[in-house]
């Protein structure tokens, strides 16, 4: 029997250190004590479908670990793909045919995944060269824009130079290129990366989807209507840039 290696989850950001335990998270830096055995958290932790539209589904750890974030699922012509990863390896879910990274911050557990499944997995080659994807097997590097399966890739950088976020129907998936609040306060892009670049990527994610009358959007912990976002993230592009 092949010999299962280490992996280890840490409890606060959900990133996956395969093969060697790190002093501390390379991704969010939390202490060693916060990074558990992955056959643990598979124990303590297992994930859950929400059924968001007829096709789309929200896959989300429970407990809520860490940031909270969600992964999705879509179901289009009989196969069925995820959109980022949960962090958790839970072996109960449903098949899936490919994952499709919008970037590298939420690969979770999909080496673990990919085995069980043999699904294929996509990301766009400038965040498949970063470090903290390296032990990640991955299967697709795409460059650009790209449309398989009814679901639409839009490379638009900003955030980390290969973010993608991606279109199915009338639903968009952007993970954490903003932070989304429903309150008047606390709605932002997310500052890690270029601000300049994540502006211009928020520019074409409203306008791509004010041209296809997009409905709902998925973000890595809300879905909301697209109006209500819309309206919050027009506001923020309307005030000058904190810095050049
Ligand atoms: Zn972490
Ligand atoms: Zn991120």
């Amino acid at each position: 029997m092949e010999h299962e290696q280490e992996q280890y989850v840490c409890r606060i950001c959900g990133y996956n250190i395969i093969g060697y335990m790190k002093e501390q998270c390379p991704f969010c830096s939390a202490a060693q004590m916060k990074l558990i055995p992955s056959e643990q958290c598979s124990l303590e932790y297992h994930v859950e479908e929400v059924q968001i539209t007829d096709e789309v589904f929200r896959v989300q750890t429970v407990p809520e670990l860490g940031y909270r974030h969600s992964a999705y699922r879509i179901d289009s012509d009989g196969k069925s793909f995820w959109i980022d990863c949960p962090s958790i390896f839970d072996k109960s879910l449903r098949s899936i045919d490919a994952i499709r990274f919008t970037h590298h911050h939420f690969m979770g557990s999909s080496n673990q995944y990919k085995k069980l499944f043999n699904c294929a997995i996509h990301i766009h080659e400038e965040d498949a060269r970063h470090t903290l994807s390296r032990n990640f097997p991955l299967d697709v590097r795409f460059t650009g824009d790209y449309s398989e399966d009814s679901i639409d890739a839009f490379h638009i950088g900003g955030h980390t130079p290969g973010f993608t976020f991606y279109r199915f129907n009338d639903v968009i998936f952007v993970c954490d290129y903003v932070f989304f609040r429903d309150g008047n306060h606390g709605t932002r892009l997310n500052p890690f990366g270029s601000e300049r670049d994540t502006r211009q990527g928020l520019r074409r994610i409203l306008d791509t989807a004010e041209d296809r009358a997009v409905r709902l959007v998925c973000g890595y912990d809300y879905v909301t209507e697209f109006p209500v976002w819309k309206e919050k993230l027009e506001k923020l592009l309307s005030k000058k840039p904190s810095s050049g």
